[in-house]
């Protein structure tokens, strides 16, 4: 039975060691709780560090066994490698760049190589535990290098890959002297999970810039195989903030610490001690608003925890000594023998303590300056069983985008933040319990455990999808049953797609002219009566016909708009309006505005916005960001937007080149068919085509077709040797042979 293994760099478990006895302790954290209901269920595993550096043997085969049964499985570190991979590469190098401080960001070689070598130790464990047939879910920036390593040894395994924090844009992961490693790494998955849509899309760039890949919605094709970037904003588990709130124990606390704090009203700030978290900028921000609105002495309490973290490091040392400054300066200046307006704790609290602190909260401040997701703003409304309070929260947090009805704020934005600490201080209480109403419902839904499910699913479907796109390389012996077919077949019906599959793409569109091999081809082929050839392009009519209608061929042009059977005119398939175009033109005119070397082409039915000059990455960038204006615009119409290769098309929905083909297949006899096509919208063509079509695709080996090949040139090659053996000469009244 195939099983879920689970991997991240951390165990859901702290180990320890007192007087030479082994203790466990279980962690509580969101992952630990969402994953619990999956890790523990049959043979199911998770795989990582158990928390403790273990050096005996004897100890580490202990522990292996005493964690079995809780179907978990140790890796076990030694101190350097804790040092160097942990604490340096993954801390002091990728958290860092992935936050946006990369002028924090250390590149030593030293911390590379065994951040690669405990990836491969991972690797290591994961392949003695699993199955090829298991499903291994990888968590987190500290094994980017893992989806591919595993891909290597167990290639048949379903593989998922989450990141727990954001993904920066490609001007700051560029700046990573591994950062084409790191993206390989990555790619071994078959789905690529983020919280948020802006960090995937910073992926899908990285990968089109650094490694050369293209993406379509979401799925990037490498030469081997296909694989899916999406988004998965990660939820809480809302039941227990929701029920530890309503607690009798929690509520005692509440009773307690209220006592303590007078009347005041209360801002909750909760933070690991970290950089990225803004809790410097916060505190700024609350000495202003103390000097800008003195109402407030002696009205309000910050209520601080900051949670001690990665002490190790230099730079997290140097913050603790700035936020105890901060503390220490603005409660100098401002406390009163009753009043202190900055209740400061550097510790960990239990869940029932928080809880406490989030019910009593009016103002929950949460200000990263870059989070992945953040916790403590959702556990926060989750809490708020009366619906009062105030959540001002960050855009940058990656929460932020599930609660828009936040006070949101810019972190470096000081003034901001300060009138935001005013107009929820001052906030009438329906509106805040109709924001928390609306915050409340969405986390319900989008909790945990949803988050999990949708992961999962997304991972399966991927799966089937790859099965129904994989193609086989058309080797010999396809070859031989095609030509045996084909030598069999009294009527035949070719459908050849002409940028990509007979001819490669150029520079200008109007530069991949056909040459004269092409034209002895078409010419070969359309010479035997039996065969009929289909030249199938989105290109215009008029070049079509300049270039290919002296032919005895049919051509498809603008994608089936115009159609030309041989010895006769253009026909229009479908007579459409086109009094979309008008709208659509304004808005590709701005891309124009702003993309240079760029240039809109306007065919008889469609609209195109060609970039194959543009800045490389530019073209790209603007292209995805066009798709997606477009896609919602066309959302609600009849037009059809197409991302091709270096060009955005956008047409009217009814035509496409696997309907136009159909009209043949209805109208001619066809005992054998083959149809060659490259891209997304020749996908079209080979759907449309009969069963027993041979249907070849050029360049990727992922599509609806049955077969690919790998360039133009093999393509041409096929069809040549298809009709030219000797057998088959005779039937062929001319066309010279080509040779190679
Ligand atoms: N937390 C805790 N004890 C504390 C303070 C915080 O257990 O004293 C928990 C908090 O409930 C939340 C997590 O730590 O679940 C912090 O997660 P978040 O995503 O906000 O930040 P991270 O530290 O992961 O960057």
């Amino acid at each position: 039975m195939a099983k879920l293994i689970i991997v991240s760099n951390r165990l859901p478990v702290k180990l320890q060691e007192k007087e030479g006895e082994l203790s466990y302790k279980t962690s509580e954290g969101g992952l630990a709780t969402g994953l619990g209901s999956i890790y523990k269920q049959k043979d199911n595993l998770w795989i990582g560090w158990p928390g403790m550096v273990v050096n005996e043997p004897e100890k580490q085969d202990k522990i292996t066994e005493d964690l079995r049964p809780e179907n978990m499985h140790p890796v076990f570190l030694t101190e350097t490698e804790i040092k160097e991979f942990y604490e340096g590469f993954s801390n002091e190098t990728l958290w860092p760049t992935f936050h946006y401080f990369s002028q924090y960001a250390i590149y030593e070689q030293q911390l590379w190589e065994t951040y690669v070598k405990v990836n491969e130790k991972y690797c290591e464990e994961v392949v003695k535990q699993a199955g090829p047939e298991d499903t291994i879910w990888v968590h987190d920036y500290q094994l980017l290098l893992l989806p591919s390593m595993l891909r290597e040894r167990l290639p048949d395994s379903t593989i998922g890959f989450f990141q727990h924090i954001p993904f920066p844009s490609y001007e700051v992961f560029r700046l990573l002297p591994w950062r084409k490693s790191l993206l390989e790494g990555m790619l071994g998955a078959d789905l690529v999970g983020f919280h948020t849509y802006d960090d995937m899309r910073h992926f899908l760039s990285s990968v089109n810039r650094i490694v050369g890949y293209g993406s379509m919605h979401g799925w990037i094709n490498t030469p081997s195989r296909s694989l899916l970037v999406d988004s998965f904003p990660m939820g809480i588990d809302y039941e227990k903030y929701a029920g530890t709130a309503a607690s009798e124990e929690v509520k005692k606390r509440e009773r307690i610490y209220r006592s303590n704090l007078n009347a005041q009203k209360i801002i909750l700030s909760i933070d690991r001690l970290d950089y990225s978290k803004g809790i410097a900028q916060r505190l700024k921000a609350f000495e202003l608003f103390l000097e800008k609105y003195p109402e407030f002495h002696e009205q309000v309490t910050l209520l601080m925890l900051v949670v001690p973290s990665r002490d190790a490091v230099e730079k997290y040392k140097e913050l603790k000594e700035e936020v105890d400054e901060l503390v220490g300066r603005i409660n100098g200046k401002y406390s009163h023998i009753n009043w202190n307006p900055i209740q400061y704790f550097y510790r960990s609290y239990p869940l029932e303590t928080l809880s406490a602190f989030y019910r009593m909260a009016d103002v929950a401040l949460v200000t990263p300056m870059r989070d992945g997701m953040n916790l403590v703003c959702k556990e926060y409304v989750a809490s708020k069983l009366d619906q009062k309070g105030v959540l001002i929260l960050s855009e940058m947090a990656g929460a932020s985008k599930e609660l828009s009805d936040a006070l949101l704020i810019n972190p470096n934005d000081i003034n901001q933040i300060v009138e935001s600490l005013y107009t929820a201080l001052t906030m009438p209480e329906e509106m805040q319990q109709a924001q928390m109403q609306n915050m409340q419902e969405s986390l319900q839904r989008y909790n945990i455990h949803h988050w999990v499910s949708m992961f999962m699913d997304r991972l399966s479907y991927v799966k089937i999808k790859q099965m129904s796109l994989a193609t086989s390389y058309l080797d010999e012996a396809t070859f031989l049953e095609m030509s045996d077919a084909y030598d069999s077949a009294s009527s035949r019906l070719f459908f050849l797609e002409y940028d990509g599959a007979l001819v490669d793409y150029r520079n200008r569109p109007l530069m991949a002219r056909p040459d004269d091999e092409l034209m002895d081809l078409l010419e070969l082929i359309s010479s035997n009566p039996k065969n009929r050839v289909v030249v199938v392009s989105s290109r215009e009519k008029a070049t079509m016909q300049d270039w290919l209608g002296h032919l005895n061929i049919d051509i498809i042009a603008e994608h089936g708009v115009w159609i030309k059977q041989r010895g006769t005119g253009w026909q229009t398939m479908l007579s459409l309006m086109d009094d979309w175009k008008k709208d659509i033109r304004l808005i590709l005119d701005l891309y124009v505005d702003r993309t240079p070397g760029s240039f809109i082409e306007e065919k008889e039915y469609s609209l195109v916005w060609h970039y194959r000059r543009v800045e490389t990455g530019l073209g790209d960038l603007r292209a995805r960001e066009l798709v997606s204006h477009l896609n919602f615009l066309a959302s609600n119409s009849n037009l059809q937007v197409l991302d091709g290769q270096m060009a955005v098309e956008v047409k009217a929905q009814e035509i496409n080149k696997g309907k136009a083909s159909s009209y043949w297949l209805s109208k001619f006899p066809h005992k054998f068919v083959v149809a060659v096509g490259d891209d997304w919208g020749d996908e079209d063509i080979f759907k449309a085509m009969p069963r027993e079509a041979y249907t070849i695709k050029v360049g990727n080996a992922y599509s609806v077709a049955k077969y690919h090949v790998d360039t133009c040139e093999e393509a041409r090659k096929t069809l040549l040797r298809l009709v030219q053996s000797s057998s088959k000469q005779e039937q062929t009244s001319g066309g010279a042979l080509m040779t190679g």
